[in-house]
């Protein structure tokens, strides 16, 4: 999976698109990114939610929720993260700690560093080689106190941790020198609290003509991970894209979704997904014809199954479709078969398009 890609053009990017082949011609696509949000540092961005490549959950907190969670800190807790400071050395309470475990952020639980990778630096500080997940710790240049160093911070909460040095032990030849009250060890074996977990994550399969399209803007919904091209509902295994365009395997070229449902429900992706297509149009959508480009919509248990029944209820009798009859197929999911990788990205990496606009 081509996990964290960058999602969101921020602005409005309007493209004047080539003819892509046997798909569709000179349309124009509108793309754009979520909704606003504020930074710890206090400025208006556009929201970026991000994973890690350890599937971490590492958006940045909005700064009135840091100053939520940080109330619950102690004294010395909350001087050291919310105000940069340095408890005394060999003061902390994880100096010596030796156990097996791992170290999360005090304030908001994101894992920081492992009991794997702690030595014993004699500054006084607990010292680490190298982080968790290098993206869960930031790095910003401090220039405090008459000293060039580099400041650690939390990536999701901006907690202060410490500073990171260059004269620890190999392989990193790093010293990330921690103070005791940023963090909080969880011995092996203890069961972690949800902040402290991988995002837990659901997947999702849409069938809506050609895929290139909808992988690009499923790939664009804020709290999906992934968006990946492939074949599904055929008769054969591992077919190439070759067998699918001659039509006796029944493949549709289909888009699984991946997705972290705390962040982006499946009815969202529904209502997406029946933006994005035309669900009236019967084994084609727009200029490409045949039954791999039919609407379907591949479900993986009872839940999303009833979903979608529901959702094509509904909008067989909303005014956008008043009665027409919706033609997806609901079906439980068999083998996704990924499309081969130059259909991947193909949007993004091309410039081109086909008849899907932007649902978001
Ligand atoms: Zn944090």
């Amino acid at each position: 999976m081509q996990m964290l890609r960058a999602w969101g053009v921020v602005g409005t990017l309007t493209m004047t698109l080539a003819l892509a082949g046997c798909r569709r011609a000179d349309a124009q696509v509108q793309e754009g990114s979520g909704g606003k949000a504020r930074t710890p540092g206090g400025q208006d961005t556009q929201m970026k939610i991000r994973y890690s490549k350890s599937g971490y959950d590492i958006t940045p907190l909005p700064r009135e929720q840091v100053a939520e969670l940080a109330k619950k800190l102690d004294p010395e807790a909350y001087r050291i993260t919310q105000s940069a400071a340095t408890e005394r050395p060999f003061c902390g309470t994880l100096l010596d700690n030796k156990k097996d475990g791992v170290y999360v952020c005090v304030v908001c639980g994101l894992p920081l560093f492992s009991s794997e990778h702690k030595f014993n630096s004699g500054t006084g500080w607990p010292s680490f080689y190298r982080e968790f997940d290098p993206e869960h710790v930031a790095r910003k240049a401090d220039h405090s106190h008459g000293m060039i160093r580099t400041e650690i911070n939390c990536a999701r909460c901006d907690a202060h941790l410490g500073h990171v040095f260059e004269d620890g032990p190999k392989p990193t030849g790093e010293r990330h020198c921690l103070n005791s009250a940023s963090l909080t060890f969880y011995e092996k074996g203890q069961e972690l609290p949800a902040p402290s977990r991988p995002a837990e994550l659901a997947v999702a399969y849409f069938a809506g003509g050609c895929f290139w399209g909808l992988e690009h803007y499923f790939q664009k919904g804020p709290g999906v991970i992934d968006a990946v091209s492939g074949y599904m509902q055929g008769k054969t295994d591992n077919p190439t894209y070759k067998d699918v365009c001659d039509g006796r395997t029944r493949h549709a070229e289909t888009v699984k979704v991946v997705y972290d449902p705390k962040r982006i429900s499946y009815r969202q992706l529904l209502d997406a997904f029946f933006k994005m297509h035309d669900p009236t149009q019967l084994d084609r959508q727009g200029p490409d014809v045949g039954d791999q480009y039919r609407s379907g919509i591949w479900t993986v248990d009872e839940d999303q199954k009833r979903e979608a029944e529901l959702v094509i209820r509904q909008l067989e009798n909303s005014a956008r479709f008043s009665g027409r009859k919706i033609v997806t197929q609901v079906e439980p999911a068999k083998t996704f078969y990924p499309a081969e990788e130059y259909h991947q990205d193909y949007i993004v990496r091309t410039g081109r398009a086909c008849h899907v606009t932007n649902p978001w």
